[in-house]
């Protein structure tokens, strides 16, 4: 099954919008003995023996990303973005507290939700509200709900991202009100470290979250950087990732994670670039074809990610299922008007060019990415025919760039062990 899994990804055209693949070198350091090793706590200050190198490890990849992220502060330990998050939950607010969010509307992640991480730390969640013509936060509105909440803790950043947050007209509202103001870049962090999209820490943010494996392609981890206001709360997100949330942190994909940084201050802004070109280029190809793909008016979107409506064409879940048996690799999405209760058959589609990208496809690549789906969604024509032309496409795109070592192939599953 790993061997089938590993070729169906070869064969596909994947646009999850969450998923990106390691670099040579650091797919190397997941299997070196770091993998098998315990370390607890900060370097210097560790619970067990045999920790001397993973400290200086520690050390160099907590450098790269502040350097990365133009950050004082930087905790690789996370294991995932979920993680982080829980961490500055832990660090910055108390059981009871109110704290600002991002709407369900707005393309939340649940780790932001009632019923997610937010919810466990016992916190009351308030929405801002949502502009669909934007596709953004409505400005006017999350400035009244900041004010009149006062949140201990506001919260920006989403799963569901086209446009930047206007942060700078929010900063005068959460400076007022004294907020502690975080921002969850799981998605957009390799956009941010590339110099694209928004520059949170720049404007107006103290603490980001992030994933390490989504527009920043690293291993699947987490990391939180910041620009801690005082010495309290430095001490508070310290103590929020361990001893509050983790034990361990998983030291080969910490890193793996080093050498990913390092690798994106080198190609990070070459390759920022060309993901947004790319999701432009798509956005445009698609609604060429007769797809409505949101924000027409405002040039689709400025990050990786686009979204479809594909309501008339048979609906997100019909869509998705006919895609994959096409070799189309892409998820159904709830559009903002739809009823979160629809969530098994919403309207639409996420789609996500930071793999293809990072697989070398180019703007003009983009037109023949719009044909297939097209062909599938809108012509109907039998999924399995049009998978067979995915293949033959997908043949010139399995080597990983803007990383060192350049063009090396991606998979070799037949010598894999299988599962
Ligand atoms: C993906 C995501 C996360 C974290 O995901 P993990 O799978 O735990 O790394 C957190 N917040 C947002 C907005 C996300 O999109």
């Amino acid at each position: 099954m790993a061997k089938k899994h590993t070729e169906l990804f070869r064969n596909s055209i994947p646009m999850i919008a969450s998923e990106n693949l390691l670099s040579p070198l650091a797919r190397e350091l997941m299997v070196t003995d770091l993998h098998n090793r315990y370390a607890e706590g900060l370097p210097g200050e560790r619970y067990y023996q045999g920790n001397e190198f993973v400290d200086l490890i520690e050390l160099k990849v907590q450098e790269l990303a502040k350097k990365l992220f133009r950050a004082n502060y930087a905790d690789v330990r996370p294991v995932s973005g979920t993680n982080a998050n829980m961490g500055v939950l832990f660090a910055l607010t108390k059981p009871g507290d109110m704290i600002t969010v991002p709407g369900v509307a707005a393309g939340a992640h649940i780790s932001s939700a009632k019923f997610g991480a937010v919810g466990l730390r016992g916190l009351q969640p308030i929405e801002y509200p949502f502009d669909v013509e934007e596709m953004n936060l409505d400005i006017d509105g999350t400035i009244k709900v900041i004010k009149e909440v006062r949140p201990k803790l506001a919260l920006f950043g989403q799963s569901v991202y086209l446009f930047p947050t206007p942060l700078k007209e929010f900063r005068d509202a959460f400076e007022e009100v004294g907020s502690h103001v975080w921002y969850d870049a799981a998605h957009v962090a390799g956009l941010i470290a590339g110099g694209k999209f928004q520059d949170p820490l720049r404007e107006g943010v103290e603490v980001m979250t992030m994933s390490t494996h989504k527009t920043l392609p690293g291993p699947q981890h987490g990391m939180i950087v910041a620009n801690p206001r005082d010495e309290k709360t430095e001490r508070k997100l310290i103590y929020g990732v361990f001893p509050g949330v983790l034990s361990n942190h998983h030291l080969n994909a910490m890193a793996a994670l080093g050498v990913a940084l390092a690798e994106h201050i080198q190609f990070g802004e070459r390759y920022a670039e060309q993901i947004v070109r790319n999701s432009k280029a798509l956005g445009q190809a698609l609604y060429e074809r007769g797809f409505k793909v949101l924000a027409e008016k405002k040039g689709f979107t400025e990050s990786h990610t686009l979204v479809v409506d594909v309501r008339e064409h048979g609906g997100g879940k019909f869509a998705a299922e006919a895609l994959e048996e096409a070799y189309i690799i892409v998820n159904k999405n709830l559009l903002p008007w739809d009823d979160v209760n629809t969530a098994l058959d919403p309207s639409g589609l996420r789609l996500g060019t930071q793999e293809l990208t990072r697989i070398g496809m180019k703007e003009n690549d983009m037109q023949d990415v719009a044909e297939f789906m097209k062909r599938v969604v809108i012509d109907k024509e039998d999924p399995k025919k049009v998978g067979e032309d995915v293949k033959a496409f997908k043949e010139d795109f399995q080597a990983i760039h803007y990383c060192f070592k350049e063009g090396t192939r991606m998979y070799d599953y037949e010598e894999l062990v299988d599962l």
